[in-house]
C-alpha cells in the first residue's frame, strides 16, 4: 500500500473544486476524497459521489465513534469531515488521495500526511474577484455568500503554510503550473 496525497485549499469560490475536476481527468492513478458533509446537497450533487450527506445526527454519531481523521465546523451549523475509511479505500488500491478541504483541514491533513502529501493554496487574483466567482456560481444565498466571504480574508492569511500556492487567474494557466508542480512532486517520490 502506498500512501500519497494532494491536498488543496482555499477560501470557497477560488476555482477549487473546478481545478480539480481538470486534473482528475488528466491524471488517472487520482481518486478524490469524498467528504462527510452535514449541509444539504446542491442540485446535480450526489451521496457518494460529490459528498456522503449525512444528516446532523448521524454526522455527530461518527465523530464520537472516531471514524473522521478530521473534521471542521466550517459554517456556522455546517460540518465537513474526512472519513479515515474514505482514505484507507483510496490507498488500498494505491491510488493518489486528492482532497478538497477548508484550509484548517488541509493544515491537519498534511500534518498527518507529512511529507507523503503536496499541499497546495489555490489563491483568488483579488477578494473582489472571489465575491463574482461566489456570486456568478449560482449556488449560494446572499446569507451563505457572507458567510463565505466573511471567512477569506482569515484564510488567506494561511496560504504560507502550505507547500505552494496557485493564483487562480486564468484557469487554463493555472491548470497547467498545477500539473507542473505535481508531476515534479510525484517524480521525487519515485
Ligand atoms: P471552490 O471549489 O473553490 O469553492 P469553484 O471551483 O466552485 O470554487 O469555482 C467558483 C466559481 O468560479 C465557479 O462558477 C467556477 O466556474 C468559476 N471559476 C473557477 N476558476 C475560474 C477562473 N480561473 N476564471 C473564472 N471563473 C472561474
Ligand atoms: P462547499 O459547501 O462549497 O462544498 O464546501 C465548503 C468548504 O468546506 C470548502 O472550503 C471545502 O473545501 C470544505 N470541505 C469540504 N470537505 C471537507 C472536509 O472533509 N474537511 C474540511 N475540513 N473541509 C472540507
Amino acid at each position: 500500500m502506498t500512501r500519497t496525497a494532494i491536498l488543496f485549499s482555499a477560501p470557497s469560490g477560488s476555482g477549487k473544486t473546478t481545478i480539480i475536476k481538470r486534473l482528475l481527468q488528466y491524471f488517472d492513478c487520482f481518486e478524490f476524497s469524498i467528504s462527510a458533509t452535514s449541509r444539504k446537497p446542491r442540485e446535480g450533487e450526489r451521496d457518494g459521489v460529490d459528498y456522503y450527506f449525512l444528516s446532523p445526527d448521524e454526522f455527530e454519531s461518527r465523530v464520537r465513534d472516531g471514524q473522521f481523521l478530521e473534521w471542521e465546523e466550517v459554517y456556522a451549523g455546517t460540518r465537513y469531515g474526512t472519513l479515515k475509511s474514505e482514505i484507507d479505500r483510496i490507498c488500498d488500491r494505491d491510488r493518489v488521495v486528492i482532497f478538497d478541504v477548508d484550509v484548517n483541514g488541509g493544515i491537519n491533513i498534511k500534518r498527518y500526511f507529512g511529507d507523503d502529501a503536496l499541499a497546495i493554496f489555490v489563491m483568488p487574483p483579488s477578494i473582489e474577484v472571489l465575491e463574482q466567482r461566489l456570486r456568478s456560481r449560482g449556488t449560494e444565498s446572499e446569507e451563505s455568500i457572507q458567510k463565505r466571504l466573511g471567512r477569506s480574508a482569515k484564510e488567506l492569511e494561511e496560504a504560507p503554510r502550505f507547500d505552494t500556492t496557485i493564483v487562480n487567474d486564468d484557469l487554463d494557466r493555472a491548470v497547467e503550473q498545477t500539473k507542473r508542480t505535481i508531476e515534479a512532486f510525484l517524480k521525487n517520490r519515485q
